[in-house]
């Protein structure tokens, strides 16, 4: 136990300087990647209050957490998001070099300009089509006029825009070209993702899986990318496109390992500390907090981050069950 404000140091020596929060697991679209048609979702007590998020991530930022991103689900249908939101943001330029959201768009008109008075900068929108009817298929629901509203709601802000667009095997291949010229139009970046084997969904993964070394190569057919050496501790590594000011972003789970450099833990809405988002290892700090304040919360972190597993192990084929049960939007994308 310590009730010091020590760096967090895990059992392979990273220090952990960036927390992602979970405030929601329910999202108000259903994209096929992620979740399955009739998902259900946690039962309302077993939420953690927004003291209790706060308190608890306002003790990972007392112990050198530089930067949060709230997720979820979609975390702009949680209701008091905006006040958590403005909490934490007291803390940019402090402590906190950033807070940053990932969202699906939906609700961003709304929000955007809260979102910038709250402190944020920067805004990851996921987008993984810009055609309408096909967005529509992925999503399930989701209706693409809204959320390009939402996007261009959040550059008129002033919020730097970058957009996640998860690589779809026959489903958005052909898109990603023009996705990447639309971003390099808009002035945002792009980030694509490898589909990773998260908890059950409707259809088999191995259809959909498209390794980004085959979309790098192909658009480096078309597009002059030059490597930026940019390196944020995170999965992503980074081009620079054409010269322009956009980057284009690469999270390949699947055909790179990134875990080396990893400095980041995930907090979901139920208040377990997930160390790892290939690994089911996790502690309940919600528990610790109501049970005994703050030395049992930062005796169950140390605990956690002693045991913070080296590297995820995402395989992802037809006999494979996923790596992990639970899905991205339990954990936070
Ligand atoms: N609802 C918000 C959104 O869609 O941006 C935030 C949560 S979502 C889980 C965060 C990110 O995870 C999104 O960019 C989404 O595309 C990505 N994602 C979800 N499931 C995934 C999976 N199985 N493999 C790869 N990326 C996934
Ligand atoms: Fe919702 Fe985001 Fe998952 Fe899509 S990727 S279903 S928007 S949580």
């Amino acid at each position: 136990m310590s009730d010091t404000n020590a760096p967090l140091v895990d059992g392979f020596g990273r220090t952990i300087r960036y927390l992602r929060v979970s405030v929601t697991d329910r999202c108000d679209l259903r994209c096929r990647y992620c979740m399955a048609e009739h998902m259900t979702f946690l039962p309302r007590e077993k939420i953690a209050t927004l003291e209790e998020l706060a308190v608890i991530t306002e003790r990972f930022i007392a112990r050198g957490v530089r930067k949060v991103r709230l997720s979820g689900g979609e975390p702009l249908v949680r209701r008091d998001v905006m006040d958590l939101t403005r909490r934490l943001g007291r803390h940019v330029g402090g402590a906190l070099d950033e807070l940053t959201m990932t969202t699906n768009g939906t609700r961003l008109a709304q929000h955007a300009g809260a979102l910038v008075d709250a402190g944020m900068r920067r805004v990851n929108v996921s987008l993984d089509s810009l055609d309408a009817d096909r967005f529509r298929f992925i999503t399930r629901h989701g209706d693409l006029s809204q959320v390009l509203g939402g996007i261009a709601a959040a550059k008129a802000a002033g919020l730097a825009v970058k957009i996640n667009m998860v690589a779809l095997k026959g489903l958005n291949e052909d898109e990603i070209a023009g996705m990447l010229d639309w971003c390099v139009g808009e002035g945002h970046d792009l980030t694509l993702i490898e589909t990773m084997p998260l908890g059950a969904i409707d259809e088999d993964r191995t259809d959909r899986f498209l390794p980004l070394t085959v979309v790098k190569e192909r658009l480096e057919a078309t597009h002059r990318l030059e490597r930026d050496g940019q390196t944020t501790g995170g999965p992503a590594r980074y081009w620079r496109v054409d010269g322009s000011a956009t980057k284009l972003g690469l999270i390949s789970p699947l055909t790179a390992n990134f875990c080396d450099g990893c400095n980041r833990v995930r907090l979901t809405t139920e208040g377990r500390l997930y160390t790892c988002l290939g690994h089911d290892d996790h502690r309940d700090l919600k528990s610790a907090l109501r049970e005994g304040g703050v030395p049992a919360l930062d005796a169950a972190i140390a605990d956690a981050l002693a045991t913070k597993p080296r590297r995820h192990d995402f395989r992802i084929g037809a006999d494979e069950a996923p790596a992990v049960a639970r899905h991205m939007s339990v954990t936070g994308g």
